[in-house]
């Protein structure tokens, strides 16, 4: 079972201030998990990650990554100005979006963030927006279609969305020079929850390939490749968690071969993870509410699908810990269900579990990253604080929950 950062005695008191639902963040452990990244690719100067802001968009998490060194990765209006909040601006922000208003650009290029362009239209689009100026750095986001094999979350890279083909790639950055760009990175993001360290290193190889061909075709040197995020995490206790240092190391094999060895100017590899950096630090703390027995074994929690929404978008599992009952023995067989009015409100589906009572504290692992952030208020439903676990045992409070006030603020009664 998995070994959590607190105990039964902690979340009593815990509670005491904030009741439950609460979700928990490890802040020493998230610091762990960026020196680690940052250690993997120490080989290359310049290395640096971008967290993605939508995976736990909370300022406090932010601030406490850049102290480590990290960048944000913006993809909307909201997450640009928390950055700017935060105090991240200008090169420290990566701004990659897709089908993006106006406002949006011209936001990123007043914090001086790196434009990320999703499309071959967007350039025309960017200039306009800017009345005619060019950012001093841009890059592209590529999608390599067929010639890269999907992955489960995201799909395949033909039927996404998001980049561009390889010609456009080459029409687009020669575009940009001429028009007066002067440095150049390129992007692309293929993998989601992605567990096998080769895809990642495939990724940047494939990068690489196409940063030499296009300095050959076009004499542009590129100053960074974003190889993107999407590392997974071991949400399920028969997964490993993903091999860093070898990640490292393969891709400084790549790029010994493909970027050094080629001639080409020192590149710069850029990350922008979400997941792997905070999701296995954050915990969903609830209570059983209500044990009820039908056709199954139903535990209610306190919390619902608006506090983690995974199980009941992806069918996603996460580890459920019963603090207290760890050597009582996992005997029955419980659906883990929120109060919601969907059935797949459920946060496990047919899990063994130590016998649970009204009362118990359940904690809910893995919570850490698209977590919080994916709540929603469908049904009344609240969404719940968040809480900072510091060394010692020290808890902050880095958002409160929310009132029947906030979900009204939006309501003019006053016009009935
Ligand atoms: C969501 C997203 C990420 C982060 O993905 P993780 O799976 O959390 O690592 C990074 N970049 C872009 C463009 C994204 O959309």
């Amino acid at each position: 079972m998995r070994k959590l950062p607190f105990d039964k005695a902690w979340i009593g008191a815990t509670a005491a201030k904030w009741p439950t639902p609460f979700h928990v963040y490890d802040a020493e452990a998230i610091r762990e998990n960026a020196r680690r990244l940052k250690k993997a690719f120490k080989w290359n100067d310049g290395f640096r990650e971008y967290f993605a802001v939508k995976a736990t968009p909370n300022p406090h998490i932010l601030k406490l990554l850049a102290e480590s060194g990290f960048g944000a990765d913006c993809s909307s209006m909201a997450e640009l100005v928390l950055a700017e909040k935060t105090g991240i601006t200008g090169e420290s922000i990566m701004f990659t979006s897709n089908d993006t208003p106006a406002e949006e650009f011209a936001k990123a290029y007043a914090l001086g963030a790196t434009i990320n362009l999703d499309d071959i239209t967007h350039w025309d689009f960017l200039v306009e927006t800017l009345g005619g100026k060019t950012p001093e750095l841009m890059c592209c986001r590529y999608n390599p279609g067929p010639l890269k094999g999907g992955n489960s979350i995201i799909g395949k890279p033909e039927e996404a969305k998001y980049g561009f083909t390889r010609e456009q790639l080459f029409e687009c950055y020669a575009k940009m020079k001429a028009a007066g760009v002067r440095r150049f990175g390129i992007h692309t993001m293929v993998a989601s929850n992605e567990l096998d360290p080769d895809y990642i290193v495939d990724t940047a190889k494939m990068l690489f390939a196409l940063v030499g061909e296009l300095h050959e075709k076009l004499g542009i040197d590129f100053e960074f490749a974003n190889i993107g995020g999407g590392i997974g995490i071991p949400y399920r206790p028969d997964q490993k968690a993903m091999d860093l240092e070898y990640v490292g190391e393969g891709i400084r094999r790549a790029y010994a071969e493909m970027v050094a060895g080629r001639g080409l100017k020192p590149l710069k590899l850029y990350m922008e993870c979400g997941r792997c950096i905070t999701g296995p630090c954050g915990y969903l703390v609830a209570k059983v509410r209500h044990i009820k027995s039908t056709y199954r074994l139903y535990a209610g929690l306190d919390a619902c699908m608006s506090n983690l929404m995974r199980p009941a978008l992806y069918g996603a599992y996460h580890e459920i810990v019963v603090p207290g009952k760890e050597n009582s023995g996992e005997t029955s067989v419980y659906d883990v269900t929120g109060s919601l009015c969907e059935n797949n409100d459920k946060f496990a589906i047919q899990r063994l579990l130590p016998v649970l009572e009204r009362g118990d504290y359940v904690v809910i692992c893995d919570a850490g990253a698209h977590g919080h952030a994916m709540g929603f208020q469908y049904n009344g439903k609240l969404r719940s604080a968040e809480l900072l676990l510091e060394k010692g045992g020290k808890v902050r409070e880095i958002r409160r929950a929310e009132t029947l006030d906030d979900y009204f603020a939006t309501l003019d009664f006053s016009s009935l």
